[in-house]
């Protein structure tokens, strides 16, 4: 019997919203701006109104909601109900009760999970690691997020406040983290500091840095060109990311490694390089079952994961 939920994936420029069944098929979408530079308030009304559109949309298909799954920035509590804080990118997004008001004003039930977990769940479920139960992802961009899938479950540390990947202490007496930290893996495997690195090394090189800006496409397109600056910046990148991965592999021995993200479409020949110098760096008995492959989702992994919550839980309760 086919089951549907909403998935809704809220980020610093939009609300992503979907209707989704228990296959993984989307029925319905969109995207809104999220006016996360407003007010905590503004976020709320771009999401009740993003729900609303999928309402409309399932009454009028007669299909029956089973609960909104919604994937936020930020620290979720045990309870998936309240995002506690840690959501730079939105203005106010502290101690928001999002479930309670939800559920308030809409009237299903509601659940509410960090971001880049419920990417990770949506590619447990549906993508790259589709039938694995003992999963670790990672999602390079502007920072670092990420998941761990343990025996077919998220893992979320004591009341549901650990796994930031990417505030692994990775150099000693490195620079500053944007967490407040001194050395994170974000703050050196990112894109972000790939593009932040690529700038700086680039008077050494005698490359002018183009008037528009740089970002990871431009480098990769470089890479592959052979550009000496592009090679050696994106090579110590992937050190850097291997060398991290190689320490989530010696404490899950994860079945798979799915890394997401932007940088993770660049083709099989960057995830090869992560790879290499991951299985360079980790134990070889921690690591002899682990594979390191791309996400399988692109943008649709957050509503896949967001919606997977509800449906997962729900299927329980039954
Ligand atoms: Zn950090």
């Amino acid at each position: 019997m086919k089951r549907y939920a909403i998935g809704i994936d809220l980020g610093g420029t939009s609300v992503k919203y979907a209707l989704i069944d228990n296959e993984g098929v989307f029925h319905f979408q969109g995207r809104v701006p999220s006016k996360a530079d407003v007010s905590a308030e503004a976020v709320i009304g771009q999401i009740l109104y993003s729900i609303n559109e999928v309402k409309t949309y399932a009454v009028s298909n007669d299909l029956k909601i089973e609960g909104i799954g919604i994937g936020t920035p930020g620290i979720v509590d045990t309870t998936s109900r309240i995002v506690m804080g840690g959501a730079e990118n939105i203005k106010g997004w502290e101690n928001v009760c999002l479930a309670d008001i939800i559920e308030k004003e809409i009237g299903l039930p509601v659940m509410v999970g960090n971001d880049a977990n419920m990417m990770g769940l949506g590619e447990v479920r549906f993508g790259a690691g589709k039938g694995m139960t003992d999963v670790v992802f990672i999602t390079v961009g502007t920072g670092i997020g990420g998941a761990v899938v343990i025996d077919g479950k998220l893992f979320g540390g004591y009341a549901n406040r650990g796994t930031e990947l990417g505030h692994v202490p990775l150099i000693a007496n490195g620079e500053k983290c944007a967490c407040g930290a001194t050395g994170c893996l974000e703050h050196y495997a990112s894109a972000s500091a790939l593009v932040r690195m690529f700038i700086s090394e680039a008077p050494s090189y005698g490359y002018i840095v183009p008037e528009n800006g740089v970002n990871g496409e431009l480098i990769v397109r470089l890479y592959k060109e052979g550009q000496p600056l592009a090679v050696d910046c994106l090579n110590k990148h992937c050190r850097y990311l291997g060398q991290g991965i190689a320490g989530f592999i010696n404490i899950f021995s994860p079945q798979l490694v799915v890394i997401g993200g932007g940088l993770s479409d660049a083709g099989q020949f960057y995830i090869d390089m992560v790879k290499a110098e991951a299985f360079k760096n980790a134990m070889s008995d921690c690591a002899v079952n682990t594979d390191i492959v791309a996400a399988g989702l692109g943008n649709k992994a957050g509503s896949l994961g967001s919606a997977s919550m509800i449906l997962d839980a729900r299927l329980k309760r039954n």
